[in-house]
């Protein structure tokens, strides 16, 4: 009889991506989700109002202030926070239970806060921080994308400076150079050894 197999020591099924504010968390999630269809990326739920070409349902579940209250009543939410002193985001917890009962792997990016959350709700989860390769050049894809003002581009630096900080409590550390090849490097994390048949 074969022994079975352990998982590697700090990986797991549940892994957390977070990192500084236009690191690329959503273009290498998006990337993760189509090479991955096997691997749950959490759909937040969130207050802010959809950018040009956004789909509720997709990119994020919009709901309205009493929406989000409605989920937290009904403790539906694993974690939730005030992004950028702004709007609010949370993930639902349902569908990560489901997948993570399946034996699927579960990526969600979300926000050092939440990522806090996940940690001391699930001391397992494997924690990624994606890094910029420079601070220059993550002040060069904010103000490239251009889906932000000049305060709302200041508000996201102020919060970046405080994330980049705490980069010290993350399991791994990915730094997102090209796209492709972070997206890899995060799902090469995943603990894979455990999955159900
Ligand atoms: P954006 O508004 O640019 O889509 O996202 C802003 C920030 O909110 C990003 O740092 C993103 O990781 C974070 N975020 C997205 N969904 C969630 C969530 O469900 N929970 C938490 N805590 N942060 C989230």
């Amino acid at each position: 009889r074969m022994p079975e197999p352990r998982p590697r020591p700090g990986r797991s099924r549940l892994l957390v991506l977070a990192g500084p504010t236009a690191v690329g968390k959503g273009t290498v999630s998006a990337r993760i989700r189509e090479d991955h269809p096997e691997i749950l990326v959490s759909v937040s739920a969130t207050t802010r109002p959809p950018r040009p070409g956004e789909q509720d349902g997709v990119h994020y579940y919009f709901v309205d202030d009493d929406q989000f209250d409605r989920m937290l009543a009904d403790d539906e939410l694993l974690e939730h926070a005030v992004v950028h002193n702004k709007h609010r985001y949370g993930t639902p917890r349902g569908p990560i239970e489901k997948a993570l009962d399946e034996g699927r792997t579960v990526l969600l990016e979300i926000d050092l806060q939440g990522a806090r959350q996940v940690r001391a709700a699930e001391p397992s989860a494997s924690l990624v921080f994606l890094l910029p390769p420079s601070w220059d050049e993550l002040v060069n894809r904010l103000v490239g994308r251009g889906t932000e003002d000049a305060e709302e581009r200041s508000r996201r630096l102020r919060t970046a400076r405080v994330e980049l900080a705490a980069q010290g409590e993350f399991d791994f550390h990915v730094v997102n150079e090209d796209v492709a090849e972070a997206a890899r490097q995060v799902v090469d994390l995943a603990d894979t050894s455990a999955q159900a048949d």
